[in-house]
């Protein structure tokens, strides 16, 4: 027989801005939320994506796509931040990092206040750092906060890799682990191309001459990846928006899905207090399990040097008090 749901899946995103708007765009037309709620501190541009958006309605599965506020955290089964505000002339990293932070702990005490009972995924940048100020100002438990860390540089890792050894990117797995920013890194203890492990697949394939310095190259280009798209268009909104329903999906479905979310640290890898991209199990309760299994000891030096960017970032902002 088959059930019928009582509850509706219903997402929030704060943030009408590129990638909010991306990403609604790309979950309506995903089929796999029953409700999308947009708010924005600039209603019009709110109320002017919704209402461009509800006018695709035909051309996607049914989805009720409205403007929303507060009260609507409350029945959400995800909300996802991408609030945030760009860097002003002259403006320092750390004066932007303390901007955004302080939006993050305004809308985190909303969320928390509601009383919601879903998962609250970061976007805004830096999404490491501001992971750990939504888990502070919710209190919420780690599991149910996390930030979309470096889904998006996985991607683009597994499209860059398939794209040198000419195997359809669907066929490469492997992952972009750390702060999602400059000192992130391939894991390449765990990437595989049609199930075979890369360091067996190089010599095989003999494609490049110098594996090696390929596989450092393909690393450095999916770091520079956001710096090359913002110096040609401004900002980067297609694929993260993409990435974006990956996770939802993941949250909304329950789906158990392996994917390198923003996490909070407490003991796996050595670390602790940090929030970093590891592969972790996703469901409908946010993180049901951190996959802390053996990293390579460079990798190991790789993540604790990305969390040591991290903490200082950190200690900035707690200087400021
Ligand atoms: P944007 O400027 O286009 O949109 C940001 C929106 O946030 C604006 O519409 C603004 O009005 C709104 N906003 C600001 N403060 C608010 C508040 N307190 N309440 C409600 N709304 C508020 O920026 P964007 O290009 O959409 O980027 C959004 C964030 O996502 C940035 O921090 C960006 O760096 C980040 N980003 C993250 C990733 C990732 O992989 N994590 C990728 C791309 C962009």
């Amino acid at each position: 027989m088959i059930q019928q749901r009582s509850w509706k899946r219903k997402v929030v995103v704060v943030g009408a801005g590129a990638v909010g708007a991306t990403f609604c765009y790309a979950l309506a037309q995903s089929g796999i939320a029953d409700e999308i709620t947009l708010i924005d501190q600039n209603s019009d541009l709110a109320r002017g994506q919704v209402l461009d958006l509800s006018h695709g309605q035909p051309f996607f599965p049914t989805v009720d796509v409205h403007i929303g506020d507060k009260n609507d955290y409350r029945d959400a089964q995800l909300v996802v931040v991408t609030a945030g505000s760009k860097q002003r002339p002259g403006e320092t990293r750390l004066d932007l990092l303390r901007r955004n932070a302080s939006i993050i702990r305004s809308i985190a005490s909303d969320i928390a206040g509601a009383d919601s009972q879903g998962v609250l995924l970061v976007v805004s940048n830096p999404v490491d750092v501001l992971t750990r100020v939504a888990i502070n100002t919710t209190g919420w438990p780690r599991s149910r906060v996390i930030g979309s860390g470096t889904v998006l540089d996985s991607a683009r890792f597994r499209y860059l890799l398939g794209r040198h050894c000419r195997v359809d990117t669907h066929n490469v797995h492997g992952y972009i682990l750390g702060e999602h920013g400059d000192s992130e890194f391939a894991a390449w203890s765990m990437t595989h191309i049609g199930g075979v492990h890369i360091d067996s697949y190089c010599p095989i394939c003999g494609r490049c001459e110098d594996w090696t310095a390929a596989r450092k190259q393909i690393e450095q280009d999916v770091i520079e990846s956001a710096y090359h798209i913002i110096d040609y268009k401004g900002s980067t909104y297609f694929a993260v928006g993409l990435a974006l329903v990956r996770i939802a999906a993941a949250v909304l479905r329950g789906q158990r899905s392996v994917l390198t979310v923003s996490t909070m640290l407490e003991g796996e890898f050595d670390l602790n207090g940090i929030c970093l991209s590891v592969p972790c199990v996703i469901s409908e309760n946010g993180v049901e399990q951190i996959m802390a299994g053996h990293l390579r000891q460079e990798e190991n030096e790789a993540l604790f040097r990305s969390a040591a960017v991290l903490e200082k970032a950190i200690s900035s902002l707690e200087e400021e008090g």
